[in-house]
């Protein structure tokens, strides 16, 4: 089982790489054409209201498809960190999948998911700055593009004129990719020396270490080549060079007071 889901976390890498050279050619057309009326075609095929739709869509069809624990020791250790975290204009709900996947994620519309695999190697300190880094890339508008760019790698964008009911007429494998394809987004090093920032903040805003944003990019990197190689191998294909970014967020750290 644990095989085929790490087939299918390869099949979404593929369809994310695949995901550039459409991009591409749309960009390509649009140039080619050097109108912009292409420019519009592509621009109104999904709008800033179809983003948010497709960012609480995904996370439904995510919960339908992993196993959300309500209870226990997972779920009670997510809430107790987690109760009275507040961000502006979010609101946030937490709910942890029972995977041994090392990865979480959050969504445009608030929602944070975490995966337990990543809770079995991370003490509260390094959950929290996670979690702050992947709000970061919420708050840094990361994740709004990283949609749109799921949504236009996916067969959905073939669905051009289905303006404002365009979540109604997603297909669940469409919905799948989409969500898989977001999951899974590459994100630029500068979006992710920002989110560490972010998660660096987070953490010492809500009471935990200085050191938490260090600590917990540091055990990523540990991790990293080790046997446990391939359940981290999502969330560093996702946020690649963890080393360079730990030395970052330790500067940060000794220089607060
Ligand atoms: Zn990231």
């Amino acid at each position: 089982m644990n095989n085929m889901k790490r087939i299918v976390i390869l099949l979404s890498t593929v369809l994310v790489m695949a995901s550039c050279s459409a991009l591409k050619n749309v960009q390509l057309d649009s140039e080619a054409l050097g109108s912009a009326a292409a420019k519009t075609l592509t621009a109104v095929s999904i709008s800033d209201a179809d983003i948010v739709a497709l960012s609480a869509e995904s996370v439904a069809y995510m919960d339908s498809t992993n196993k959300v624990l309500t209870s226990g020791a997972y779920a009670e250790r997510l809430a107790r960190l987690t109760k009275d975290i507040q961000v502006d204009g979010l609101q946030l709900n937490f709910k942890v999948y029972e995977t041994e996947e090392i990865n979480a994620f959050a969504c445009g519309d608030g929602s944070i998911r975490v995966y337990s695999g990543l809770m079995d190697v991370m003490d509260d300190d390094q959950l929290i700055a996670i979690i702050g880094h992947e709000i970061g890339h919420v708050v840094h508008k990361d994740t709004k593009a990283a949609m749109k760019r799921a949504y236009m790698s996916s067969a959905a964008r073939d669905a051009v004129g289905s303006v404002g009911g365009l979540v109604q007429t997603l297909s669940s494998s469409v919905l799948g990719d989409i969500a898989e394809n977001f999951v899974s987004a590459q994100y630029s090093q500068k979006q992710e020396f920002n989110a560490d920032a972010y998660g660096f903040s987070f953490a010492v805003n809500n009471n935990h270490d200085k050191y938490s944003m260090y600590r917990a990019l540091n055990k990523l990197t540990d991790m990293n080549g080790g046997s446990t190689m391939s359940k981290v191998q999502k969330w560093f294909s996702s946020h690649p060079d963890s080393g360079e970014r730990a030395s970052r967020v330790k500067a940060m750290a000794d220089s607060l007071e």
